[in-house]
């Protein structure tokens, strides 16, 4: 065993750092760390070190950050849970709810990597992940953890380098950035730059190590010219010049397209005061000495950053002509630029400066962005309250490439398609959430990864307009429906108010010109734009019927205006003798196979299949004899059909396929649990007859993978209601009334 390290001497390094705490707290963070090392006992990083070194070292990263105590031990206990056999319970019971709750954040955002090269992409995945964590100190933890695997990352192959020092620059470090902490950005900047550029990254260590002395000395000469001036105004200043962190240099000159020799401002000059009025005068003091360049001075004293950044920058010309950037601020001011969020804490624990809930609200940004509990008296309490609720009326989904999409709350895989191009939404036929197909009005949730399903033809439905959520999706849905399949749109209208008026009704209307006058009260152009917007959805069966019946009477006719609804007849089906009548949803009969009536109480004939089990119960006084008619007018009929297939990747993709290709619709679709590798997979269909349902189950037959399809009898109580139903209870006239 190479564990020769006595990984209990490790809390040592930790000792000294907590030394200001309370006793409970030591004490408590001790026992996290004591924890820690048990679980992770025997395994070790690729760096070979014992494991229990990463937590520590997170630890640290935390304690300097001077976050409260639960962060503190939840940074011992981050990995318990993915890498040892602890559970969710045992970290509760021996730790508390909010060390569990920062614990499984972290674990939770782990599971997320970013992958895509779109700079928007980056940001909806910050998005995303500030959204995940449901409290501010996760995502503390997470960058801890980042740095130190940063810090760490040479041990890594060169390919997990790059990809995960890309990460860094495109994710962690802007979300460092965001929350203010200019330290931990500044850090993973430059070690993200080493691995993804290490020749550039070396050629800058080195000039940079090159010009020190230089820039020591233009430092000192700057300090030597207003020492006096700073003295007899009494002002106590610290002056420090250093260069820029290496990464800023980097993207200077790559954005500048110029040389390390051509920079002339890799010097910042920082002067740290102990009042904001000091820190006007020391302006006042230098731009007296040395002449300003124009155009950039910046007062972000006045108009503080969005992460909450202040301080005055200027630059001028300085000792021996040498440009020089100057910023100057307070001690207190330095500690947000540098902790940014975590300066809140920095505040809180040092007497002189309690937080209370008046300088809370300087925090204007962290204001907006988190839930404030106004009745927490203290600063723990605030701390604890802390929720990050910017985001949570969106949610982030992922194609499977690992690009994210922000949608708003309750959308669904329509939604996303649509977000994704209007030519992927109008051909979606299935989708697929973390592996699994779902419903198409199935909600998605942060972190889902959404495949959409397409067909070669756009063939986009009016009953998505019943579920999605975004205005893009709906208007495009529209839109095609207004360019598209205008006939059947007309004829879908015509018949939906055929339907409610009955026939007669309605063709009186008709003559009488009753939906013209309709058409133009509602601003269409004429009835047949009438009937194509309700057959579309743009508006509804009972707004025009309402509209109908007030200009019916305002002429008097109440008599005339609505009769009750007689026997009709159908052309669909033979035997009816004009009852009304709609398919029962047990069997979902389609034309070519023998079907039987049943006569109901009050909704007229119900069809089912003549081998539907639910006759078994029926008296036989009530079952009609009837038949499909040669050439039924109908166009899709619904019906279920169960697959079951090996357990294999990319089988439900083959399947859709297949049942697409035969001129047939899927409605709904769901996957059974898998028993002994066998997947189970039902799915709803529409089609037009026996004949399209036998090819479509021929072809699914001759998929290699699946081992039977049969067709079932179910309820359909999950499959959205589709808008093709209303043809099928279309009703005609009775001649003989
Ligand atoms: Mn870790």
């Amino acid at each position: 065993m190479s564990d020769e390290i006595n990984t209990l001497s490790l809390f040592d390094e930790i000792r000294p750092l907590i030394e200001e705490r309370s006793d409970e707290d030591k004490i408590l963070i001790e026992k996290a760390f004591n924890f820690a090392r048990n679980k992770h006992e025997g395994q070790f990083r690729v760096s070979k070190e014992p494991y229990i070194i990463h937590p520590v070292e997170v630890a640290k990263i935390l304690i300097s950050l001077k976050t409260d105590t639960h962060t503190v031990m939840a940074a011992f206990l981050h990995d318990i849970l993915e890498d040892t056999d602890t559970t969710a319970e045992t970290i509760q019971k021996e730790f508390g709810d909010d060390v569990l709750t920062i614990v499984q954040g972290v674990t939770k955002l782990g599971k997320y990597h970013f992958n895509s090269k779109e700079e928007r992409q980056a940001e909806n995945f910050r998005k995303m992940f500030i959204a995940m964590a449901s409290d501010i100190r996760i995502i503390f933890l997470k960058l801890a953890d980042r740095l130190h695997n940063m810090r760490t990352l040479n041990f890594m192959r060169e390919d997990k380098q790059k990809r995960i020092a890309q990460e860094t620059l495109d994710v962690f470090a802007p979300l460092a950035n965001r929350l203010g902490i200019g330290k931990i950005k500044a850090e993973l900047e430059d070690l993200s730059l080493r691995y993804l550029y290490p020749e550039k990254y070396d050629e800058i260590v080195k000039q940079v190590a090159q010009t020190k002395a230089e820039r020591e000395s233009t430092v000192k000469l700057l300090m030597d010219k207003i020492a006096a001036d700073v003295k007899a105004n009494g002002i106590n200043a610290q002056i420090t010049g250093r260069a820029k962190h290496y990464y800023s240099i980097y993207s200077k000159m790559k954005r500048l397209n110029i040389s390390f020799n051509d920079l002339y401002d890799i010097t910042a000059v920082r002067v740290i005061v102990d009042s904001e009025k000091e820190c006007y005068e020391v302006l006042g003091l230098i731009h007296s000495q040395f002449k300003p360049i124009p155009g950039r001075f910046k007062d972000y004293i006045a108009m503080p950053k969005g992460n909450l950044y202040q301080s005055l920058h200027t630059s001028v010309i300085g000792p021996k002509m040498r440009p020089l950037e100057v910023q100057i601020r307070t001690h207190k001011m330095h500690e947000v630029a540098e902790y940014g969020v975590a300066a809140h804490w920095r505040y809180k624990e040092k007497g002189s400066q309690k937080a209370n809930n008046a300088e809370d609200l300087q925090f204007s940004w962290m204001r907006k962005m988190v839930e404030y509990n106004q009745d927490s008296a203290n600063a723990e309490d605030y701390v604890n309250s802390v929720k990050l609720d910017i985001f949570s009326d969106q949610v982030f989904a992922f194609t499977p490439n690992g690009d994210v999409y922000d949608l708003p709350k309750k959308a669904t895989p329509v939604d996303f398609a649509y977000r994704i191009h209007s030519e992927v939404g109008h051909k979606t036929v299935g989708a697929l959430v973390n592996g699994r197909i779902v419903p198409l009005d199935t909600k998605l949730k942060n972190g889902d990864i959404v495949e959409i399903l397409t067909s070669k033809q756009p063939a986009p439905r009016l009953d998505w307009l019943n579920f999605v959520v975004t205005k893009q999706a709906s208007s495009k849905i529209r839109q095609w429906f207004k360019k598209n399949k205008r006939e059947d749109h007309v004829e879908l209208g015509k018949s939906n108010l055929e339907h409610e008026l009955t026939k007669a009704v309605f063709d009186e209307y008709i003559k009488n010109g009753e939906f013209e006058t309709v058409a133009k009260q509602m601003n269409y152009v004429s009835a047949e734009d009438l009937f194509a917007a309700l057959g579309y959805g743009e508006t509804t069966a009972t707004k025009i019927i309402n509209k109908l019946k007030r200009n019916i009477e305002a002429e008097k006719q109440p008599e005339t205006a609505f009769q009750p609804r007689k026997k009709t007849n159908a052309k669909d089906i033979i035997g009816l003798d004009g009852l009304l009548y709609s398919f029962a949803r047990c069997c979902s009969p389609i034309p070519g196979e023998p079907i039987v009536g049943v006569v109901t109480r009050s909704k007229g004939v119900s069809i089912h299949r003549l081998d539907c089990k639910t006759l078994e119960d029926v008296e036989p006084d009530r079952l009609l004899d009837i038949q499909w008619a040669n050439n039924p007018s109908n166009k899709t009929y619904s019906t279920t059909i169960r697959i079951e297939t090996q357990d294999k990747q990319g089988i439900l993709k083959e399947i859709i396929a297949a049942v697409s290709d035969n001129n047939t619709n899927i409605n709904y679709a769901n996957v059974k649990a898998k028993q002994n590798n066998i997947g189970i997979i039902e799915l709803g269909i529409e089609l037009d007859n026996l004949d399209t349902l036998r090819k479509v189950i021929t072809s699914l037959q001759s998929l290699p993978d699946v081992i039977s399809v049969k067709r079932i009898q179910t309820s359909f109580a999950q499959a959205p209601q589709q808008f093709s139903k209303k043809n099928v209870q279309k009703s005609k006239r009775n001649k003989k009334s």
